[in-house]
């Protein structure tokens, strides 16, 4: 695995005529990241992953600075998943400059955590056209656990034309159904074991609409009456949409998701199920 710091020197090395995987990240790797990797080996010829936080992404009060960073592990863990090109770029590679241009996101931003985080999708979308401007790839493969960022991104490709396939992956859960997420790391003892009915939560919404109600706030209350009795932490959001529109509904038809934000006190955490709602109501 080749460790590359700079955009011109990642530029050079990747060799031409290769099928380009890539997969950007924040780092703090985990298997949620390994499995995007995993999936990006069967499909193409070499895998270009990237590991930078971005501040751009980053609110004012939010937790850049207590992001978890651990490179030295990170390219051990890279290394051993098979990872060709390891871009591990600083601020000053990303932004050498301040900006004169930025990208907008103004659609699906009104909700989940473009309501609570505003202009955190412009920051995500920045940064990934331009890693995609600099890495090139064919195909990139981002987590469905960030279901909204997947949404702007599909809208990012389509709508810049990039030359470029989206693959989104299936979140990979702990044993009692946590998303994995670098992030839980910064949960306390009593946190952690309270998070998973985050994933329980939205499980029984999925039963409740498997059982044939497809009213979406009947759907909600079931949600929010576990959370209210089960949930620690502060709920940020719980919500029902289409997906990936992200459209208030009525009724659940079609591909709908399940999804939910909740502030520990150091940690906030997201989760969704996307259903693919066939029956009628
Ligand atoms: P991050 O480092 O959190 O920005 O995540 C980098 C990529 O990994 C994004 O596309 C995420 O959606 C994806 N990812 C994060 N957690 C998981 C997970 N538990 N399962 C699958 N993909 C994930």
């Amino acid at each position: 695995m080749k460790i590359v710091e700079t955009i011109l020197e990642l530029q050079q090395q990747i060799p031409n005529g290769k099928t380009v995987g890539f997969v950007p990240t924040m780092g703090f790797l985990h298997e949620g990241h390994l499995s995007l990797v995993q999936q990006a080996k069967k499909e193409c010829d070499l895998v270009v992953m990237s590991i930078f936080v971005n501040p751009l992404q980053f609110g004012p009060n939010e937790d850049f600075d207590r992001y978890p960073r651990n490179f030295e592990r990170d390219c051990l863990l890279a290394e051993q998943e098979g990872v060709d090109f390891l871009f591990y770029p600083t601020v000053k590679e990303m932004y050498p400059v301040q900006p004169a241009l930025t990208v907008k996101v103004h659609e699906g931003v009104d909700v989940l955590c473009g309501k609570s985080r505003p202009g955190h999708f412009d920051g995500v979308a920045t940064v990934v056209l331009k890693l995609l401007q600099i890495v090139s790839p064919e195909r990139a493969y981002f987590g469905l656990k960030d279901a909204q960022q997947v949404a702007a991104i599909e809208k990012l490709i389509r709508d810049f034309h990039l030359r470029v396939t989206l693959v989104g992956c299936p979140t990979l859960r702990e044993h009692d159904g946590l998303a994995k997420s670098s992030r839980n790391v910064n949960l306390t003892r009593s946190e952690r074991e309270n998070a998973s009915n985050l994933y329980q939560s939205l499980l029984l919404g999925k039963q409740v609409v498997e059982a044939g109600e497809y009213r979406s706030q009947k759907v909600l209350s079931v949600i929010e009456e576990f959370v209210r009795k089960n949930v620690t932490g502060t709920v940020d959001y719980i919500e029902v949409l289409s997906y990936p529109e992200l459209g208030e509904i009525e009724h659940l038809s079609g591909r709908c998701i399940l999804a939910i934000a909740v502030q520990y006190s150091k940690a906030r955490l997201i989760d969704n199920i996307i259903l693919d709602v066939k029956g009628e109501f």
